[in-house]
């Protein structure tokens, strides 16, 4: 589902420099990935989705090399395919949630915005427990809130790949275990891939596998193996 081959990246300011030799995550797949902060998690996970793209090398998901397509047709293939609960939400603050969990299917016609959809988007919300808030300014929600119309967001077009970038970081105990039995029952239900970034190590049995980021990063290639904690 993803592949990546020789990958090199750094963005144009600073020293933070990221080389992956190789990464391979099978289709249906359920890969925890954890590592210190700055490490690169964010990064690696933008260029998956081709929010940034890589240097050298390439990134490919599916039968798509997602590195090598021009910005506003991997902007599409992100939208159509690819599920990212992002770090900070990104949610539209003039937006109120449904709107906001809604957008997707608004910036593409290859996402169809029908009732069913509508109505899917509604059950969801209420799942996650933030049924009685879709009329709000989603700045008005607290940050647990907002994590969860940001999953919401990235869930209702049934991704094939799911980028979850420390999705359950604002949540209480509670609401972790059951948004995070909730996501995992959504990947499941439709066979998607997940890789999602964690700090949370309790979680990491639930996940098939687990990348960990401590030495998968610079520029120096004695140092770059990904260490597989399986
Ligand atoms: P993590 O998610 O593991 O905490 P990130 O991928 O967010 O790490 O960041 C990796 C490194 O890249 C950090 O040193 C961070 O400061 C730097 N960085 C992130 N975004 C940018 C940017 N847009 N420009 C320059 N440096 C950045
Ligand atoms: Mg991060």
């Amino acid at each position: 589902m993803i592949h990546i081959n020789l990958l090199k990246f750094h963005y144009p300011e600073g020293e933070f420099r990221l080389h992956v030799p190789e990464l391979t995550v099978e289709r249906s797949e359920k890969v925890a990935v954890i590592g210190p902060s700055g490490s690169g998690k964010t990064t690696l996970l933008n260029l998956i989705a081709g929010i940034v793209t890589p240097l050298e090398g390439t990134v490919s998901v599916g039968d798509v090399k997602v590195s090598s397509l021009p910005d506003v047709a991997r902007r599409d293939f992100r939208i159509t395919n690819i599920g990212f609960v992002f770090q900070d939400f990104e949610l539209l603050d003039y937006l109120n949630v449904i709107d906001n969990v809604l957008h997707p299917y608004r910036i593409t016609g290859a996402l169809g915005l029908d009732k069913e959809v509508k109505e899917r988007a509604a059950a969801l919300a209420q799942e996650m427990g933030i049924g009685d808030k879709l009329r709000r300014p989603s700045n008005d929600l607290s940050h647990g809130e907002k994590q969860r119309a940001a999953i919401c967001r990235a869930l209702l077009p049934h991704p094939k790949l799911l980028l979850a970038d420390e999705a359950t970081g604002n949540l209480d105990p509670a609401n972790k275990t059951r948004i995070l039995d909730l996501l995992f029952r959504s990947v499941e239900d439709h066979n998607a891939t997940l890789l999602a970034v964690t700090h949370d190590h309790e979680l990491l049995k639930r996940f098939d596998r687990v990348i960990d980021f401590q030495d998968f990063q610079g520029d120096n290639d004695s140092s770059q193996t990904l260490t597989d904690t399986e």
